[in-house]
């Protein structure tokens, strides 16, 4: 037999397992599965759904849930998937439900929501397969943007790094890219610790006031009329112009690569949590590191949604998913830290490195080694 050895390019000592191309005639859903690695047990991650979704950026997903799950401390190990269509086009239940019938008997791999998908989804999923997290509060679920865990874990992360760059958050100011269901609770919460928000953006713009911006009045304003951009009491910049804003903490939390070798020296703060998943190409993230700037690399801060998943798979409580949330990123982030200042390294190699010698331990457990 023949084997296109093209198909095998990235696989490397931890996966993926699999790549599953599912196509169902009837609907013409189509869909990318990748289970990346379950040395940890079962594959938690998020169902994608968007009309330029790519092998790539679902195997890229994949390994990133392998990293974050094993980080944490989670019995799962790392899988994603991506539904090739236009989430506001589509009939979603259809093809929701379409993709979970194709999955039935995949079941090294648990599904939950992500972008284009969301607890209604899940319910579906579950409803056909008996194997979903992230679902409504009237099936057991606990609802995590509506108690904000992505973000909370986020703040939590900040109030750890901080002590890395001596930064007192009492004051500090704050710029969030991407005001969502993570970075609105990230606001939130470090308005507790008393951080200042200074600059927030969505799809429509940025709006910005060096004084501050009232956290509770924004957050009213772009869940009433959609954008931060109708805040009164500040100036409305271009989406692109909040990277420059001079700040001591930014929190990216919307796309993929919004920071890159292109735009990278524009950014003038002192701390980064990364909010979204692979907001900052690796590069610039060196780039941000050499200029003094820490970032903090996204499986590390944002895995308060994916904990908060576990536990409820688990059936734990909505108390036990915020407590194992503060407790785990706020360890992970002084572990990978510690290392970074004594060792000289970059938070992200030194954040995989761990996160690789935790699963090749699990492997070796499995007998795959
Ligand atoms: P969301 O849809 O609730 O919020 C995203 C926000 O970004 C929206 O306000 C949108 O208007 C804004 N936005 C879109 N394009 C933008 C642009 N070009 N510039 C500035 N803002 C823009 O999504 P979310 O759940 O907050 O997720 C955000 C990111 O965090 C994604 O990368 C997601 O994968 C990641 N993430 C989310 C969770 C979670 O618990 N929700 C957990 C881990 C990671």
């Amino acid at each position: 037999m023949q084997i296109d050895e093209q198909i095998f390019e990235f696989t490397d000592e931890l996966g993926p397992e699999k790549i599953i191309h599912l196509y169902e005639p009837r609907t013409r859903m189509k869909a990318i599965v990748v289970v990346d690695n379950t040395a940890a047990g079962p594959a938690i991650g998020g169902i994608r759904m968007a009309p330029d979704v790519t092998v790539n950026e679902v195997r890229r997903l994949a390994r990133a849930m392998t990293y974050k799950n094993i980080m944490a401390g989670l019995p799962h190990g790392g899988g994603k998937s991506g539904i090739i269509a236009d989430p506001k086009t589509v009939n979603k239940e259809q093809i929701i439900r379409t993709f979970a019938r194709a999955i039935k008997n995949l079941l090294e791999y648990i599904p939950g929501p992500d972008m284009g998908t969301d607890e209604s989804s899940m319910a579906y999923v579950y409803d056909e397969t008996s194997r979903a997290v992230g679902l409504p509060r009237e099936l057991g679920g606990i609802p995590l943007d509506e108690i904000g865990v992505t973000g909370y874990g986020v703040a939590e992360c900040a109030d750890v790094a901080k002590d890395y760059i001596n930064l007192d958050l009492n004051g500090a100011r704050l710029v969030i890219e991407g005001f969502g269901n993570v970075g609105k609770p990230a606001a939130r919460f470090l308005a507790g610790k008393g951080v200042i928000l200074v600059g927030a953006s969505d799809s429509r713009g940025t709006i910005y006031n060096s004084k501050g911006l009232d956290v509770e009045e924004l957050i009213r304003v772009k869940e009433s009329t959609g954008s931060v951009t109708n805040y009164k009491d500040g100036e409305v910049l271009k989406i692109t112009d909040l990277l420059m804003i001079n700040t001591d903490i930014l929190i990216p939390a919307a796309r993929p690569d919004v920071i890159s070798d292109a735009n990278s020296d524009v950014v003038d703060a002192k701390l980064i949590i990364e909010g979204a998943n692979i907001p900052i190409t690796e590069s610039a993230e060196r780039a941000l590191h050499d200029r003094g700037i820490l970032v903090v690399p996204d499986f590390v801060a944002n895995a308060g949604g994916v904990i908060t998943a576990s536990v409820e798979y688990h059936a734990g409580t909505e108390a036990s998913a915020l407590d194992k949330t503060k407790n785990t990123i706020r360890r992970n982030t002084k572990e990978i830290l510690d290392k970074v200042y004594s060792d000289k390294t970059y938070p992200r190699e030194t954040a995989v490195g761990i996160a690789r010698q935790r699963v090749l331990r699990a492997m070796k457990y499995r007998e795959w080694m």
